[in-house]
C-alpha cells in the first residue's frame, strides 16, 4: 500500500504504525452515547473518525454506546442515524450497539475475578471516596480487597442474578490503591442497577462501567485507533491495563484530541436538554440549537460544516473557536451559490405619484452575479412598492445615502426615486412615502452622470408574497458559556432576542420556494425556508447568516 502523507498527530501515528507492520489497516468508530441529538462538537470527531480511516483505506464503525440504562432512548438514536448520514458519512452494515456485547463484557469480567484481577466490594458511596484517598494522599484498600476468587465469582454471580440492592456492592478492579493516578485505584468494573434497558430490556441488573466497556467493545470491533476527546486522557492508562489485564492480542490504541469549543455556544448535552425540556427552544431541531438538526434547519449544507471541521483541525491542546469561522463557511458556499432575491423585512409602502396606475414594468435583475450561468430574471415593477422601514430617514444624518426628504436613491434594477411628501396617522406613524421617479434612469442607470450613492431592495405591492422571516442571535450572551461566573447560573445568560419573527414581503417567487432552495436576501443574508413550519404549510423563513464577514475582516487586519 501506497500510505499517504500525515497531515496531524493523529495520522502521524497512523503512519507510524502502518511503516512499522504494527498495523496492517485502519479501524476507527464513532461512538455516540444515545442519551440526546448530535451537535456541531460530534461533527468535528464525526469528521476526523470518517476521514481519517477513508485517507488510509480503512473504514469506521457506528457505535452506540448505550452502558447507561436509564437515559438512553430510540429517538436519539433514530437522529443520530440521520444526521451522520447527512454528513456525508456511510459505516454501511457496521453498526453496533456496546449493549450488544453484554455477554461478552460479562464474561471478561469474570475472567478478571477468575485471574484475581477484581473483585466485589462492599464499600458504600461516601466510604468508597474516603477509602480512595485524594490527590495528595494515597488511598486503602478496601477491607473486601482480599476475597478469594471463588467467593468473588460467587458474589458476582449472585449480584448479577439480582439477589442484591442497588449499591450493595459492586466489582472493583484490583490495581492500586496508591496509585498517582484517581482512575488507578480500583475503579468500578460493574454495578447493580435495577433499570430497563432500551435493547436489552430486563435482562440484566447489573451493568458495565463505561472504561471497562469501551476497551473491550472496541477490542471486539478490530478498532485499531480509538479517537476520543481529551477529557479521557487520564482514563487511557485504565483503557490499556483492561486489555493487559485480559492478555488480549492486537489491542486498539486510545488517541484524544482537543474537542470542539465555540464562543457563545453551549455543547453539552446535558444542557442542551433543558433547553429542549424547559422549551427555551423549539426543540432539538431549532436552528439556534449547536445540533446537527438545528444547523440543517437554519440552511447549513453537509459541505459547509465538513469544511469548518477541516479549517479547525485537529490537535491536543483545548481552544476556543470564532464562531465566526463557521458562518464564514456556509457564506462561501451560498455566495457562490444561492439564488438571489428581494425581501423586505419591516415593510413601509411607498407611491410614486408620477407612475400611470396600473402600468407595470419588466424589470431584468441577476440571479447570482457570482455566477452568471444562473441567468436573469423578471419582476414586475408598479406604483406601489415595500422599503425597508429603515432605509427612509425624515431627519437623517450626514452620510445617509437611502430615502429622505429631498434624496435620490436607487432602486435596485429599476428606477431612481425621490420623496416629495409622507403621510402619517394621528400618532405620525408613516402610512406612506410618496415619491416621484426619473423615467430617464430605467435599470437604475443614471441619465446624465448625477450620483445617487444608494441602493435600496424593493417588492412590488400588488405581486408581494408575505412570509415570516427569522432572525437569529447566539442563544447565550456569553462569550464562553461553560465559564459562568460562581454567583450566576448558565441559564442567567440566555439571549432574550436570540430570534426575532418578522412579518415581511418578498417578491412573488418566493412563494414557490422549496426546502432544497438558497436565497441571499439582497442586503439582509442568506435564507431558507424553515422545514418545521413548512410540513403545516406555512411560508416561513430562516436567516442561515448574515451577509456581513467579521470573520474575512478579522483575517486580514
Ligand atoms: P456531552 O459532553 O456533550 O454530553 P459526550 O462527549 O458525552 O458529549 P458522546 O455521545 O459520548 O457525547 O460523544 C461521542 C463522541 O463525540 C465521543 O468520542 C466524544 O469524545 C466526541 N465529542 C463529544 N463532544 C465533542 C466535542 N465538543 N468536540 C469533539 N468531539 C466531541
Ligand atoms: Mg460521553
Amino acid at each position: 500500500m501506497n500510505i499517504p502523507e500525515p497531515s496531524n498527530f493523529i495520522q502521524e501515528i497512523i503512519v507510524d504504525d502502518l511503516k512499522t507492520g504494527k498495523r496492517n489497516a485502519v479501524h476507527t468508530r464513532f461512538p455516540p452515547e444515545p442519551n440526546g441529538y448530535l451537535h456541531i462538537g460530534h461533527a468535528k470527531s464525526i469528521c476526523l473518525n470518517f476521514s481519517t480511516a477513508a485517507k488510509f483505506g480503512g473504514k469506521t464503525n457506528l457505535r452506540f454506546d448505550d452502558t447507561n440504562p436509564s437515559k438512553e432512548e430510540i429517538e436519539y438514536v433514530d437522529s443520530i442515524r440521520e444526521d451522520v448520514r447527512w454528513l456525508g458519512f456511510d459505516w454501511e452494515e457496521r453498526e453496533y450497539f456496546a449493549s450488544d456485547y453484554y455477554d461478552q463484557i460479562y464474561d471478561f469480567a469474570e475472567q478478571l475475578i477468575l485471574k484475581g484481577k477484581a473483585y466485589i466490594c462492599e464499600l458504600k458511596g461516601d466510604a468508597v471516596s474516603e477509602y480512595r484517598g485524594t490527590l495528595t494522599e494515597a488511598g486503602k484498600p478496601s477491607p473486601w480487597r482480599d476475597r478469594p476468587v471463588s467467593e468473588n465469582l460467587d458474589l458476582f454471580r449472585r449480584m448479577k442474578a439480582g439477589e442484591f440492592e442497588e449499591g450493595a456492592c459492586f466489582l472493583r478492579a484490583k490495581i492500586d490503591m496508591a496509585h498517582p493516578n484517581m482512575n488507578m485505584r480500583d475503579p468500578a468494573v460493574y454495578r447493580i442497577k435495577k433499570a430497563s434497558h432500551h435493547r436489552t430490556g430486563d435482562k440484566w441488573c447489573i451493568y458495565p462501567m463505561y472504561d471497562f466497556a469501551h476497551p473491550i467493545s472496541d477490542w471486539i470491533e478490530n478498532i485499531t485507533h480509538s479517537i476520543c476527546t481529551l477529557e479521557f486522557e487520564a482514563h487511557r492508562p485504565l483503557y490499556d491495563w483492561f486489555l493487559q489485564a485480559l492478555e488480549l492480542k492486537n489491542c486498539p490504541q486510545q488517541i484524544e484530541f482537543a474537542r470542539l469549543n465555540l464562543t457563545y455556544t453551549m455543547m453539552s448535552k446535558r444542557r442542551l436538554l433543558e433547553l429542549v425540556q424547559n422549551k427555551v427552544v423549539m426543540g432539538w431541531s431549532d436552528p439556534r440549537m449547536p445540533t446537527i438538526s438545528g444547523l440543517r434547519r437554519r440552511g447549513y449544507s453537509p459541505s459547509s460544516i465538513r469544511e469548518f471541521c477541516d479549517r479547525i483541525g485537529i490537535s491536543k491542546a483545548d481552544s476556543m473557536v470564532d464562531i465566526n469561522l463557521l458562518y464564514f463557511c456556509i457564506r462561501e458556499e451560498l455566495n457562490a451559490s444561492a439564488q438571489r432575491a428581494m425581501a423586505v423585512l419591516n415593510p413601509v409602502k411607498v407611491v410614486i405619484d408620477n407612475w400611470e396606475e396600473g402600468r407595470f414594468d419588466e424589470i431584468e435583475v441577476e440571479n447570482n452575479p457570482e455566477n452568471p450561468a444562473q441567468g436573469n430574471r423578471k419582476i414586475l415593477f408598479g406604483r406601489e412598492i415595500y422599503i425597508e422601514r429603515d432605509d427612509f430617514m425624515e431627519n437623517p444624518p450626514k452620510k445617509y445615502f437611502r430615502l429622505h426628504p429631498d434624496g435620490e436613491v436607487r432602486l435596485k434594477g429599476a428606477y431612481f426615486i425621490k420623496c416629495v411628501r409622507v403621510d402619517k396617522d394621528d400618532q405620525g406613524n408613516i402610512l406612506e412615502i410618496h415619491c416621484t421617479y426619473d423615467p430617464a434612469s430605467r435599470g437604475g442607470e443614471s441619465p446624465d452622470g448625477r450620483k445617487v450613492k444608494g441602493t435600496i431592495q424593493w417588492v412590488s405591492v400588488p405581486h408581494a408574497v408575505s412570509a415570516e422571516v427569522r432572525l437569529f442571535d447566539h442563544l447565550f450572551t456569553l462569550e464562553n458559556p461553560a465559564d459562568v461566573p460562581e454567583d450566576k447560573v448558565w441559564s442567567d445568560y440566555l439571549n432574550p432576542n436570540s430570534m426575532i419573527k418578522c412579518e415581511a414581503k418578498l417578491e412573488p417567487m418566493m412563494g414557490k420556494a422549496t426546502l432544497a432552495d438558497r436565497y441571499q436576501f439582497m442586503r439582509l443574508g442568506y435564507f431558507c425556508l424553515d422545514s418545521e413550519e413548512n410540513k403545516q404549510g406555512k411560508l416561513v423563513f430562516n436567516r442561515t447568516v448574515e451577509l456581513k464577514d467579521s470573520w474575512g475582516k478579522m483575517q486580514a487586519k
